[in-house]
C-alpha cells in the first residue's frame, strides 16, 4: 500500500522515533507547530478515526496508554492530542494519527480552530 505512514512505521522512510511497541509507533513531526509536536500512529493502517472498529480498537487503547510515556519522555506535564478527521479537517495523510504537541501555552476557543473561512 502507498501510504507514508505505513512507509515510516516500516522504515523505508527515516523518521526521529520518539516511541515504539508491538501496537504503537511515534515520531517527530517534520513540520512542528510547537516546541514538542509529535505523531502518534497505529502499526496497522487505519486510514482515519472514522474507520475505528471493535475489531481494531485495541490499537487505539494502546496508542492512549503510550501517551503519558511519550509526554514523560518529552518532559511534558501539559499538552494537546489532536486528530484531524478527514480532509475539511485538515487531515493530510490517510493514516490515523494523534498530534502531541506541547511545550508552548495554547488557547481554547473558537480561534483555536483555525477556521478558513
Ligand atoms: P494531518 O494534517 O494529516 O493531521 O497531519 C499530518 C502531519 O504529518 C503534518 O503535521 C505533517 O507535518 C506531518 N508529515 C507529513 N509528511 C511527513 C513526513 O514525511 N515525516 C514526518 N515526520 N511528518 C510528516
Ligand atoms: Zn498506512
Amino acid at each position: 500500500m502507498d501510504c507514508l505512514f505505513c512507509k515510516i512505521i516500516n522504515g523505508e522512510i527515516p523518521s526521529t522515533k520518539v516511541y515504539e511497541d508491538e501496537f504503537v509507533f511515534a515520531f517527530k513531526d517534520i513540520s512542528p507547530i510547537a516546541p514538542v509536536h509529535d505523531l502518534i500512529v497505529p502499526k496497522t493502517h487505519i486510514c482515519c478515526a472514522n474507520k475505528i472498529t471493535a475489531e481494531n480498537s485495541e490499537y487505539i487503547a494502546k496508542i492512549f496508554e503510550a501517551v503519558p510515556k511519550i509526554a514523560q519522555s518529552e518532559n511534558l506535564e501539559t499538552y494537546r492530542i489532536i486528530n484531524n478527521c478527514g480532509e475539511d479537517a485538515g487531515q493530510s495523510v490517510m493514516h490515523l494519527h494523534f498530534h502531541l504537541v506541547g511545550g508552548v501555552k495554547m488557547g481554547w476557543g473558537k480561534e483555536s480552530l483555525g477556521k478558513t473561512e
